[in-house]
């Protein structure tokens, strides 16, 4: 099967209807198969930095993140890069600044930590922004977010740590354009929160699997549970086609980041939805776009008007995991 994924590495991820679609990486565990995607992927749509401060025994100096940032936006020239500012809390723990708390994906997790931490914030922004001298495919990605002002104060720092480094680059050949700001979608009270989030960041991506274990209130890594988090609930569905209706009526560039963009049947019912921006994980990025060169749009769409008339979630998937079977 590996072999039938691999014929398709250097072909563009096009619809047979001649849909265009952007298949990104998810990027941060290892810098070198990131950079072996380069050919392949259509940029990076998200970057975990997390993964690189997990791997220490202490915090990565600013220049320590200057270099592992530049490595992989580098080699990425002229295809965007979205590096997410650090998501720790909840089951990403940094061994040399540990968090106790009873409920951690309640807690303090991603821009809430960071926002309590203007020193750590401010010296990954400027890091993030040093990385890109003289580059223009840097975007900036805030994770966890559930309101408005955290957005706000986020900008404010990002206006500071851009002001900043231009200042103290001022002398030095290549710009530091200021780059895209956008946020994950994950915490529903985002979806209620669309038509004022819209002006103050320029795109969104859908963190389908924290979006889906809040919506459902389910754990996402406990086994015990594990029947019930299921990201084409109904529930989650309505809440993915809301997003991207928002997205259409306020023109705001949206993605999808969460596992559900690396799953077969999940890219065939995001397509029909109308995404066409997906990032995922390196192991399932030829699969996705093999899956998508033997599909049609026009067809999806209509399957999932059939598929969502039946109000039943296995007839739902039992009719995309057909149209997946018959396409080989
Ligand atoms: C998500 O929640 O869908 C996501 C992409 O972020 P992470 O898995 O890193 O929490
Ligand atoms: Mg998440």
């Amino acid at each position: 099967m590996d072999e039938l994924f691999a014929t398709v590495r250097n072909e563009s991820a096009v619809t047979l209807d001649g849909v265009t679609v952007s298949l990104l990486l998810n990027a941060g565990l290892s810098a070198d198969t990131d950079i072996a995607m380069n050919d392949t992927a259509d940029g990076v749509g998200l970057f975990r930095t997390e993964i690189p401060f997990m791997m220490r025994d202490r915090f990565p100096s600013e220049q320590e993140q200057v270099t592992s940032y530049r490595r992989v936006m580098a080699s990425y020239v002229g295809k965007p890069v979205c590096m997410r500012t650090l998501d720790v809390g909840g089951d990403k723990q940094l061994p040399y600044f540990p968090i106790v708390e009873e409920n951690p994906f309640l807690g303090w997790r991603g821009i809430r930590l960071t926002l309590d931490h203007p020193e750590i914030f401010l010296v990954q922004l400027k890091a993030m922004l040093r990385a890109s001298q003289g580059l223009d495919n840097l975007s900036i990605m805030l994770p966890m977010v559930t309101s408005l002002d955290e957005v706000r104060v986020a900008r404010k720092m990002l206006d500071r740590a851009w002001r900043e480094v231009s200042a103290e680059t001022a002398d030095q050949k290549g710009i530091i354009r200021y780059p895209s700001l956008g946020v994950m979608i994950e915490v529903p009270s985002l979806l209620y929160l669309l038509p004022d989030l819209a002006p103050l960041v320029d795109f969104w991506s859908v963190g389908t699997n924290d979006l889906t274990q809040y919506l459902l209130a389910v754990d996402r890594n406990n086994g015990r549970v594990a029947g019930i988090y299921d990201a084409l609930h109904p529930a989650v569905l309505r809440a993915l086609q809301q997003i991207i209706d928002g997205a259409r009526r306020y023109a705001k560039p949206v993605s999808i980041c969460g596992e559900l963009a690396g799953d077969p049947i999940g890219v065939l019912v995001l397509l029909a939805m109308g995404y066409r921006r997906f990032s995922m994980n390196n192991s399932n990025l030829m699969r996705i776009k093999y899956i998508v060169r033997q599909s049609r749009s026009d067809e999806l769409q209509k399957l999932l008007q059939e598929a969502l008339s039946y109000q039943n979630t296995s007839v739902f998937k039992g009719l995309f995991g057909r149209y997946l079977e018959e396409r080989g």
